[in-house]
Formats: C-alpha cells, structure tokens, sequence
C-alpha cells in the first residue's frame, strides 16, 4: 500500500567532493519530484552541502566524524584534505564509527522509504537493513568500469601475465584489451591478497547485497554494459545522469555580480576569438613536482591558451612559469566553477585525469579530453572515452604505457593534436553528438528521468 505523506530519501554522500558533488545534483532531482530529502554529512563537511542546497528544501544532518583515529591527522574529515591517500583505507574504515549516531538519527525520522548511500559506505546497509527499508548504492563509477572490473576481479585474465603493459582480452568483451597497467591495485595483481584485497571485498559484498546502484551516467552512452550489468546476478543498475545536468544549462543563471578572475580571462581570449585548453586534475590526484614542471614544459613549448588549476601543493613550484607564461596561459589556485569554465564558449579542449565526474561534465559541454588517467578507476574511464566513444586523446608515456612519467615532448605533441589535429577534430564532433543524447537523456521523457522515475516508484512506492 502506498504511503500517505511523500516518500523520504536519505542521502548519504562519501567525504570527498568528487563522491558529493554528483548526490548533490540528485537531491534537487528528488526534491523536484516532490520527495523529502535529507542529506547526511559530518560537522567539516557541512557548510559545502547546506551552501550548495540552500535554496532547496533539503534537511542536512551532521554527524560527528570519528576523532582519535591514530592513523588520521585531527581536524581532517575530506579525502580530498589527507596529506597523503596511503591513508584512504583507515579513512573509510573509520567511518563506520558514526554507524550508532546515524542509527538514533534515522530514527528521528519520519517515514524514511530508503536510504541512497556511497559504495564506501556499505555500513549503511546494516543501518538500512535495521530501519527496514531498501539501500541503493550511489558508486561514482560508470556502467564500462564495474563491469571490466567484476569481470577481470572473476575471472582473472591477467593471471599469467607478469609484464604491467602487456595487452590482454577482458572476458566477455571480446574488443576490449587491457593491460595490467590500467587497473589499480589490489585489482592489476593477478594474485590479490592483503589488506587491500579485504578491504574490495568488504565493501563489493555489502554493495552487492543491497538494492540497486545509481549510476552518474545514461543508457545511450553505455548501452552494452547496462545490459551486461543488469543481466547479471547483481543488484539492477539504474543510470539517471549526467548528474550534472540537473540545474538544467538552459535556464540562464544570473551573472554574478563578481566576476572571478578566471572567467574574466576566458572572456578575453573569447573576444580574440582564441581558444583555449583546461587543464585540471581533480581534486584527488598526487602530481609529482618534477611531473608538475614537465606538464608546464610541455603546454609552454606547444603554444596554446591554457588555463591550468593547480592544487596547492603544487604552486609554489610554478611561480616562475606563471609569470612567464602569462600572455598565453593562467595557473591558478583556487576552487573553480568547472562547469562553467568547461562551457564558457572559448574552452575547446580539456586536459584531465578522467575522473568520472569531470569526464560527465566534459561530455556535457561538448569539450573533447585529453586523457591522462591517474588513479583509481580512472584508466578505464579514459579506455572508455578513447576507445568506446572516441571523444578524446591519449597521453601515453615513451614506451606506449599507460602508466609513468609523461616527457613534455609528448605533452606538447598530444595538446596539440587535441587542438588543433584531425584526431581532436574527430574527438571534437563525436563528443557533440554524446552530449546531444546526454540532453536528451535528461528531458522529462529521456531516458534517465524515466528511469529515475522508475527507481522511485519501486523503491518507495512498492515497499
Ligand atoms: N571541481 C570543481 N572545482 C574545482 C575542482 C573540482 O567544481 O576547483 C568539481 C568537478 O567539477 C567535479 C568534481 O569536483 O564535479 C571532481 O570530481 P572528479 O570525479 O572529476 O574527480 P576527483 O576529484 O573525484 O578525482
Ligand atoms: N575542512 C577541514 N577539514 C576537512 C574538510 C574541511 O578542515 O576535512 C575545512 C577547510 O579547511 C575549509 C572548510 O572546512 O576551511 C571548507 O572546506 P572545503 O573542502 O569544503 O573547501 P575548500 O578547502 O575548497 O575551501
């Protein structure tokens, strides 16, 4: 039967911005649907989400972030602020210390129908599972990425293979080859054990023992691999993205009445009618200072506009560069509005780590990448844009790895390809046409607001 009041959906991001950004454009998908949505965080992480949400009806709860972890650096509560992501597992660990508070919290709620939690989280589950009521996993991931991974985690092509960038069939996908090189560890050895290996398998079980997975992504994009997923043993996947397109770019935001340096730059070059690459690396990723320097090698020798965002760590070493460079390049150090640098009409190119994220909302603006994966999944990610749907350019080290160092002399010869050769041109027009269907797929009748419709008829309505 159904309920009386509206349906209320908990959300609980990951700390990091990068887990958070995309449940934020959820919530505001939920909320215009008419559904109660209440978003749980931690004390430090707060005023990012209630900033964001502020003109929403969304209800935000803090909980207390476990303190005295001996590993973790007090006062930090953000992945994004570890000084080191050697520290990332006893990072997740910890979190399951909040589980009793977000239980007596969950109880002061009314007529939760379900609890929409990220896959480092699958604590909550327990804590769903208590309330009873269903828990779907938001994973971050595209649809191409868990499924290689499950299949390469099953059945273990690379067992026999000891060279990290010797090619190999992924099971399943007979046209996509991979090398060890593109996985990450624990996933790359062909014999994972350790604590690594637990902490996947920890996690993949609970995940895999809720509800359902909310993918930031749509049907058109990743047709097979929806399919593959679904028809697998798995909880269903249901793709209700880009996230990102959910403040919809056709209403017309107001100027801000400041205008930040950046975009004052970009307004420049639009008006010399020069066009111009991004260049960012997300929030998450360690760059070495000698990969920093080639990088700023690399977009100097190939005369480009560039606008590079650089995270702090890494300034300090490029005071020099920023003052040479300037007529043709800004690096600055600041947190940006991505989405509107990559729509500002003059960038036509972005150099980036291929988080999932930031690829969504290159897509989006119809920009082609230059992919230069770093972590995590974000190899397959930049396969995926290479490769599947051809809207971007590798960046290969020397010897053709995936992985290592990236001499300048390849950096400048990659950027340029990018801008101005025929395969960025090609790139350039394949990459329009995905975000035409990215569009479409988030129109009242697309596929992703249908299926986000579907989600909650039966995930609140049928329970
Ligand atoms: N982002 C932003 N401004 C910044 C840096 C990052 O808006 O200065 C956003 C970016 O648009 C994306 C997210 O932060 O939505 C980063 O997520 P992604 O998956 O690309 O990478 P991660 O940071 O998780 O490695
Ligand atoms: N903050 C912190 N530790 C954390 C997360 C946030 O100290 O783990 C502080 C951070 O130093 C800043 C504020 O909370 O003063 C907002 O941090 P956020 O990451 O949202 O933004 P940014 O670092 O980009 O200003």
């Amino acid at each position: 039967m159904a309920p009386s009041s509206s349906p209320h959906i908990v959300l609980f991001p990951f700390m990091s911005k990068g887990h958070t950004i995309p449940l934020l454009h959820l919530a505001r998908l939920l909320l215009r649907r008419g559904i109660t949505v209440t978003v749980f965080t931690t004390t430090l992480n707060s005023p990012f989400i209630r900033g964001s949400l502020t003109d929403t009806k969304a209800i935000v709860i803090d909980l207390s972030f476990p303190e005295n972890i001996p590993q973790l650096p007090p006062g930090v509560e953000s992945t994004d602020k570890l000084p080191s992501l050697s520290l990332f597992i006893p990072f997740v660990n910890s979190t399951i210390l909040m589980q009793t508070e977000f239980d007596l919290a969950l109880q002061t709620l009314s007529n939760v129908t379900c609890i929409i939690s990220d896959g480092f989280l699958g604590w909550t589950r327990c804590s769903a599972l208590k309330l009873g009521v269903p828990r779907l996993v938001f994973y971050g991931m595209n649809n191409y990425a868990m499924a290689i991974s499950e299949a390469v985690s099953i059945s273990r092509p690379h067992a026999h293979i000891d060279s990290l960038d010797e090619p190999f069939t992924v099971p399943g996908f007979p046209w996509i080859k991979l090398t060890r090189n593109d996985l990450e560890p624990p996933f790359n050895d062909p014999n994972p054990k350790g604590d690594r290996w637990d902490f996947v398998i920890e996690q993949v079980t609970a995940n895999m023992q809720s509800n359902g997975f909310v993918v930031n992504s749509f049907y058109e994009l990743e047709t097979k691999f929806v399919d593959h997923l679904n028809a697998g043993p798995g909880p269903k996947v249901w793709c209700v993205g880009p996230l990102c397109l959910a403040d919809s770019p056709k209403i017309v935001q107001p100027q801000p009445k400041y205008k930040p340096i950046w975009m004052e730059w970009l307004d420049e070059k639009l008006s010399k009618g020069e066009p111009v690459l991004y260049v960012a690396f997300g929030s998450q990723a360690e760059i070495t200072v000698e990969q920093l320097r080639e990088i700023a090698d690399g977009l100097e020798k190939s005369k480009v506009n560039f606008l590079w965002v650089v995270r702090s760590n890494g300034l300090e070493y490029l005071e020099e560069f920023k003052k040479r460079a300037k007529d043709k390049g800004l690096v600055i150090n600041e947190w940006v509005d991505q989405v509107a640098i990559l729509s500002h009409q003059s960038v036509s190119g972005f150099m980036s780590h291929c988080g999932w994220n930031s690829a969504m909302e290159s897509i989006c603006a119809a920009v082609p990448i230059l992919a230069w994966p770093m972590m995590a999944e974000q190899h397959l990610n930049a396969r995926m844009l290479v490769e599947e749907l051809g809207v971007g350019v590798p960046v290969l080290t020397k010897n053709g790895s995936v992985r290592g160092f990236i001499s300048s002399e390849c950096i400048e010869n990659t950027v340029k390809e990018l801008m101005e050769g025929k395969k960025g041109k090609e790139a350039r027009e394949n990459v329009k046409e995905f975000r035409d269907l990215a569009m479409k797929a988030m129109d009242e009748d697309g596929s992703s607001s249908t299926t986000l419709d579907l989600l909650i008829e039966e995930v609140c309505w049928k329970n």
